[in-house]
């Protein structure tokens, strides 16, 4: 038997954009689909909120329940509910404590389930992971890592990284991108993936976020005031930032305290960030756009948006993800992939640019295939504005 605890990803947040009655009636969709996809033997409860926990029972004639069944129950949620006729996407955690192994009552075995869906969110989401007594660790540093994170900003624990972002057919650099870094006094440098994903859940990525874009800005205005007029700076977005009320106000507020002209910010959207909430997004990206920001897809080809979609996101580039560049001489699906992309952003009219390029390799073929912009460990790693400002004047 398993127990197997089910907590959707970034429902508060998607409550607080469709309104509570619109979240409850999502809810009742959710559990619902839920109920649907389990056979009448295993229980299923709804825990309050968004969390549910699953008892999975094994199928006729097997000893154990199947990593296939619990698929089936999570992949019930990956169809987009349609919600006053709007398509919402729903993303799940999931924790699976296993009996007796990890615990002979169900309490424990609740407990260790939630564990398990906890390490799953941390991981990003939209995933299941299956209880480790390692978890339970990892819980304790996590608990760590969120109270250590509430004093970073006010110890000035952050530091914005610079990574150039290189036209290869002039061989100028055009831009960079700005990457936070977490200074820690003990651990030492954390990196953004593991503390990201907690500033995310907790909200304080809100805080992080505006003290990114404003510090970015203030640094690429130093550096145009030094002459160099021509550059350009990428600052990430998160979905929490874009779902804030007036977040078009506050990057209008942070350019014009720095004194800079809009077209000198790039801002960039993951795929997921808009899928989230499809409709929201392209209002926000146009109002930006009106505002005279430049936009990017981030991680490209990663995401699950539509050529449909692309079509109404006012984006100016589309940024190619690392994990197809990869490998990009050594396996034709990753080259293929990149090539389309490439094309797309022809036909599109937009710019492409590729992160993580590594070697020469693939630097030449992407020149080859129409892609000048680049950015990656074969220029240059991530480095502090000073080591930057050095670079700039080689
Ligand atoms: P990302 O936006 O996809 O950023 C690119 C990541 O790839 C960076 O990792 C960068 O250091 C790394 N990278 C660059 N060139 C290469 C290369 O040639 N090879 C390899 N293997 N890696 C390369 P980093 O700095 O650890 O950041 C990880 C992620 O954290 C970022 O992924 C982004 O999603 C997030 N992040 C970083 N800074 C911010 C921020 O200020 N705000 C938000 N919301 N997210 C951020
Ligand atoms: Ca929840
Ligand atoms: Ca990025
Ligand atoms: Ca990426």
């Amino acid at each position: 038997l398993w127990v197997v605890s089910i907590d959707l990803d970034r429902f508060k947040f998607t409550n607080s954009r469709v309104g509570h009655k619109a979240g409850d009636r999502l809810l009742q969709h959710v559990a619902e689909r839920l109920q649907a996809a389990v056979r009448p033997i295993d229980t299923l409860a709804r825990l309050g909120g968004d969390e549910f926990a699953l008892m999975l029972l094994p199928e006729e004639n097997a000893a154990k329940p199947s990593v296939e069944q619990l698929q089936r129950v999570l992949a019930s949620l990956n169809r987009p509910l349609v919600l006053d006729e709007k398509e919402t996407f729903i993303a799940s955690s999931a924790g699976v404590a296993i009996y007796p192994d990890h615990g002979g009552d169900p309490t424990m075995l609740l407990e260790r389930a939630d564990i398990a869906m906890f390490r799953a969110k941390e991981l990003g989401g939209d995933n299941y992971k299956f209880y480790t007594h390692a978890m339970r660790e990892q819980l304790g540093e996590r608990v760590q890592m969120e109270s250590a994170l509430r004093q970073a900003l006010e110890r000035h624990e952050f530091v914005l990284y610079y990574q150039p972002q290189v036209d290869i057919g002039s061989g100028r650099i055009v831009g960079m991108e700005a990457l936070i870094r977490w200074q820690h006094p003990e651990m030492g440098m954390v990196a953004p993936g593991r503390f990201i994903p907690v500033a995310e859940e907790t909200g304080m990525i809100l805080q992080m976020g505006a003290w990114v874009l404003r510090s970015a800005c203030q640094q690429l205005r130093t550096w145009q005031c030094e002459g160099r007029r021509h550059l350009r700076v990428a600052v990430n977005v998160s979905a929490r930032q874009m779902a804030e009320r007036d977040f078009v106000g506050s990057v209008a507020d942070v350019l014009t305290e720095a004194g800079l002209s809009p077209d000198c910010l790039e801002l960039e959207l993951t795929e997921s960030l808009v899928m989230n909430d499809v409709e929201h997004a392209i209002a926000v990206m146009h109002q930006l756009k009106k505002l005279g920001v430049k936009l990017a897809i981030d991680d490209f080809g990663t995401g699950y948006s539509s050529l449909a979609h692309l079509k109404r996101f006012t984006v100016d580039v589309l940024k190619i993800d690392q994990a197809f560049v990869r490998d990009l001489t050594v396996d034709p699906d990753d080259a293929a992939i990149v090539t389309t992309i490439i094309a797309l952003a022809a036909n599109l009219n937009l710019e492409v640019i590729s992160e993580g390029v590594e070697t020469l390799d693939q630097l030449s073929f992407l020149r080859e295939h129409g892609c000048y912009q680049m950015q990656g460990y074969y220029f240059s790693r991530p480095v502090p504005a000073t080591v930057f400002g050095a670079v700039l004047d080689e």
